[in-house]
């Protein structure tokens, strides 16, 4: 087998069998190759519709069907352990990313074997200005605080030699944040500029809530600057109100007590309250990932998976 896509798909009935003629004409008879689709807990007839995708090519169809909804993430992390090829590609159902292009990365892989990897990034986003103004604080920040380098706009649409996907599997941590993961493992990868196409049908499930939550998970699995911040702020305010208590010490001894300086009092204790708390929540996200990963759950649970079937 020389090429595996794995395919994350939730709620994307009008699109898997168009992506798979796609891919089908894209690839014609160039190369073998499988397409692993992972069901992750859709709650329309995607489920059906790649049992009919695994009955009409049952040699180049794999289906993992999820017990639920477990994410993107534990999708693609499904799909990369049933993934047998050489090279394997993850790329979304819903046709933004093309299988044209990600038979140019595998083409690339080939003719230059010094690299391991091919990714895409998104250089200009067909996308709200606010929000991708975010992306890029998001990653201006997690490149200042983290050692590895996280390439901007870097998706998870990209093909990868076999070693480079072993690594990745090697990564057993339960909240999976694959940009980080790719960037963590390290290996050689070669950038390739695209700009995400519309989706085919259906619609996005990332909302900007949850586009937030998913920045705040990558910056805590890979940074632990949050924790950082405690001692720095606790550092800066000690040495503020021990110049401030000399003050207030002149102030006594040369002019006696002076009772007014409520509001200061009423502020200040509001504030470092305030901030006691932030910091206890940090505290709090890290103590419950600890929480979460020492439990040793599995990222998915899979009801179902179809083989591919070997020709006679
Ligand atoms: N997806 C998934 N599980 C989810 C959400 C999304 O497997 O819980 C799949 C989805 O079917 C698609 C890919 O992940 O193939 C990207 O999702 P989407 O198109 O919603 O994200 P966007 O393209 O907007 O980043
Ligand atoms: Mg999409």
């Amino acid at each position: 087998m020389k090429w595996s896509l794995v395919v994350p798909c939730y709620n994307e009935e009008n699109n898997v069998r168009r992506f798979m003629e796609i891919c089908r004409e894209a690839i014609g008879d160039s190369m073998s190759y499988e397409v692993v689709f992972v069901n992750d807990g859709s709650r329309d007839n995607t489920w059906q519709k790649l049992k009919a995708l695994h009955e009409a090519y049952p040699q180049c169809v794999k289906l993992i069907n999820f017990a639920r909804n477990f994410g993107k993430e534990a999708a693609m992390y499904a799909g990369l352990q049933r993934a047998e090829g050489d090279y394997v590609t993850v790329i979304d159902a819903d046709l933004q990313q093309r299988p044209e292009i990600a038979l140019d990365m595998v083409r690339f892989l080939d003719a230059n074997p010094d690299y391991d990897c091919v990714a895409a990034y998104q250089d200009t986003r067909r996308e709200n200005k606010f929000i991708s103004l975010c992306k890029k604080m998001f990653y201006k920040l997690i490149n200042a605080a983290c050692e590895i380098d996280f390439k901007a706009g870097a998706s998870d649409f990209r093909t990868m030699r076999k070693t480079m996907v072993e690594a990745v599997l090697s990564m057993r941590e339960y909240h999976r944040f694959s940009k980080g993961i790719f960037a963590w493992v390290g290996f050689n990868t070669h950038y390739v500029p695209y700009v995400a196409d519309e989706r085919l049908s259906g619609k996005s499930t990332w909302s900007f809530k949850k586009l937030c939550k998913y920045a705040f998970d990558g910056i805590i699995s890979f940074t632990i600057f949050p924790l950082h911040i405690a001692t720095v702020v606790g550092t800066v305010m000690s040495i503020g109100a021990l110049l401030y208590g000399i003050v207030v010490l002149v102030q006594k001894l040369a002019f006696g007590i002076d009772v007014p300086g409520y509001t200061t009092i009423v502020l200040l204790i509001l504030l470092i309250g305030g901030l006691q708390m932030i910091m206890l929540g940090i505290i709090g996200e890290y103590i419950a990932r600890i929480y979460i990963q020492g439990k040793h759950r599995p990222v998915f649970v899979a009801k179902e998976y179809i083989d591919s079937k070997t020709e006679e």
